[in-house]
C-alpha cells in the first residue's frame, strides 16, 4: 500500500482490436485481454452500438420480481441455447463474477432445502482458486495471500488439493499423475459425511492461481465423483467460457455436464459488467417446483439482467460466433502453446512449465537466487512492457491471455519479447 502512493499510474487511453494506448500515445500488446476479458477485442462498433441503441430506448429496468426488460430474456435464451451441450436450462443475471459464484453457493444450500434436505450446506473449493472479493466467493478461493487479512470466513468451507501437476501436492513433477488429489477429495467428502456437503466449486483451468491446467481427465472424475455423492458441481467459468479455451464453455473442452455455471468477463468483453449463473434443469426443476407458500430464491441485485449490459453481450456473443473466435483461440493457441516450449526448452534456467490451453497460456520464471518469490517474474514482465507487451503475473508464473482475436503474427511480438527479456535476465546471472 505503501508503494501506491509514489508508483507511477499507467493511464490507458484507447484501444482498438489487440492493442492499447497510453496517455502519450504509446501502443501495447494487450497480452492479457485486460483482466482475461476482452475476448472480442476492443473497439468493437457492433458492441457500443447495440448498448447505445439500448441506453436510448431503456437505459434501465428491473428483471426480477415478476419484472423483466427485453434484452435480458433474449440473452437468457441466447444462452440456454449455447449451453445445450452443458445442460443448462436457466440463467440468472448479476453484476459480475464475484456475484455470479455468490448466487451459485447460495443456490446450491437453497437446492438441498427444497428437496429436504437441509443438512448438506457444506461448500469445498480448491488450493490456488480465484473466485472473486466477496465473502461466499472469498471463502471457497484459495490463494493464500488474498485470504489470510479477511478471516474469519462463512463457515463450512473447504478445501482440496488443485491438480497442480508441475507442483503436485503428492509427487514430484516427473513421477506422472495418479489422480492423487481426486482420491483426496474423495476422502475429504467421504470425512465430512456426503449428507452434509452440497457444493464442490472449480474453475475448468485455475487462471488467477497460475493458469493450472489439470491433467486430461481430472474434470470427468472429480465430475462423476461428485455425482456419485450427490455433492454439486459448480464450474466456475468466468474466465474460461466465451472461446478463451477454444470451446464455447471449459466444460466443454473436458466433456462435462456441470449442475451450476458462472460467468463474467468474456460474457461482454467487458463492455459492460455483467455476470450470469446458470442451472440446469434439475436445479432449476427443483427449487421452483415447490409448494406456492415453499422457499422462495430471495436474491438479486438492483442491476441484475441489466438491458445495456444484456444488449452488450448478445452483440458480443454475436461477434464470437460469426467470427469463430474459438477456433482463432484454437489455432493460435496450439503455435502459442509450441512457441512457449521452444523458449523453455532454449532458457531451462530461466522459464520453465509452459502450459497454453486456446489462448490461456502460462510460462513459469525461475527466481534468481538473491530474488524473492515472484520476483524475476515481475521484472519479466516488467522488461516485456517496455517493449511495448502487457502480460501479467501470479508469483512465479507469467500468465498470458490475449484477445481472441489475435492472430499469429501479433502474437510472435509476445514471443519476442518474453526471449529478449530472457535472454536479459540470462545475462545478468
Ligand atoms: N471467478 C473467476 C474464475 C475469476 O477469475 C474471477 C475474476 O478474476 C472471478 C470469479 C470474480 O470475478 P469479478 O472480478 O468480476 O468479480
Amino acid at each position: 500500500m505503501k508503494a501506491m502512493e509514489s508508483a507511477p499510474d499507467f493511464v490507458v487511453d484507447t484501444a482498438k482490436g489487440v492493442y492499447v494506448f497510453d496517455e502519450h500515445g504509446r501502443r501495447y500488446l494487450d497480452a492479457h485481454a485486460g483482466l482475461w476479458l476482452v475476448n472480442a477485442g476492443y473497439g468493437r462498433k457492433e458492441i457500443v452500438q447495440a448498448m447505445a441503441e439500448q441506453a436510448e430506448r431503456l437505459a434501465w429496468f428491473p428483471s426480477f420480481g415478476g419484472m423483466a426488460n427485453r434484452p435480458s430474456l433474449d440473452l437468457a435464451e441466447r444462452l440456454v441455447e449455447i449451453l445445450q451441450p452443458e445442460g443448462m436450462a436457466s440463467v440468472f443475471f448479476s453484476n459480475d463474477g464475484s456475484e455470479a459464484v455468490e448466487t451459485a453457493l447460495k443456490l446450491s444450500r437453497l437446492y438441498w432445502k427444497s428437496k429436504g434436505q437441509p443438512r448438506k450446506t457444506k461448500l469445498i473449493g480448491r488450493h490456488h482458486a480465484y473466485h472473486g472479493v466477496t465473502y461466499g466467493a472469498l471463502s471457497v478461493a484459495g490463494i493464500t495471500a488474498n485470504r489470510t487479512l479477511f478471516e474469519p470466513f462463512v463457515g463450512d468451507v473447504y478445501h482440496a488439493p488443485a491438480p497442480y501437476v508441475s507442483h503436485c501436492a503428492f509427487h514430484g513433477p516427473t513421477t506422472g499423475c495418479t489422480y492423487a488429489c481426486v482420491a483426496e477429495l474423495e476422502r475429504m467428502i467421504q470425512f465430512q459425511d456426503p449428507d452434509t456437503v452440497a457444493a464442490f466449486i472449480a474453475e475448468p483451468v485455475q487462471a488467477a492461481g497460475g493458469v493450472i491446467i489439470p491433467p486430461p481427465d481430472y474434470l470427468a472424475r472429480v465430475r462423476d465423483l461428485c455425482a456419485r455423492y450427490h455433492v454439486l458441481f459448480i464450474a466456475d467459468e468466468v474466465v474460461t467460457a466465451f472461446g478463451r479455451l477454444g470451446t464455447w464453455t471449459g466444460s466443454r473442452y473436458y466433456g462435462i455436464q456441470p449442475d451450476m455455471m458462472t460467468f463474467a468477463k468474456g460474457l461482454t468483453s467487458g463492455y459492460m459488467p455483467l455476470g450470469a449463473t446458470a442451472v440446469s434443469g434439475d436445479v432449476f426443476d427443483t427449487i421452483t417446483s415447490q409448494a406456492a407458500d415453499g422457499p422462495e430464491f430471495r436474491h438479486g441485485n438492483t442491476y441484475s439482467g441489466h438491458p445495456v449490459a444484456c444488449a452488450a453481450a448478445i452483440a458480443n456473443l454475436e461477434i464470437i460466433e460469426n467470427e469463430d473466435l474459438a477456433a482463432n483461440a484454437q489455432h493460435v493457441g496450439e503455435w502459442m502453446g509450441q512457441e512457449l516450449k521452444v523458449l523453455s526448452e532454449a532458457y531451462p534456467d530461466a522459464a520453465q512449465y509452459p502450459g497454453c490451453i486456446g489462448l490461456l497460456g502460462r510460462i513459469e520464471i525461475v527466481p534468481g537466487k538473491a530474488d524473492k518469490p515472484g520476483q524475476r517474474a515481475l521484472r519479466v514482465a516488467q522488461k516485456m512492457k517496455e517493449r511495448g507487451v502487457i502480460v501479467r503475473t501470479a508469483q512465479d508464473i507469467l500468465t498470458l491471455s490475449p484477445p481472441l482475436i489475435m492472430t499469429k503474427e501479433q502474437g510472435q511480438d509476445i514471443i519476442d519479447a518474453l526471449r529478449q527479456a530472457l535472454v536479459e535476465e540470462m545475462a545478468q546471472l
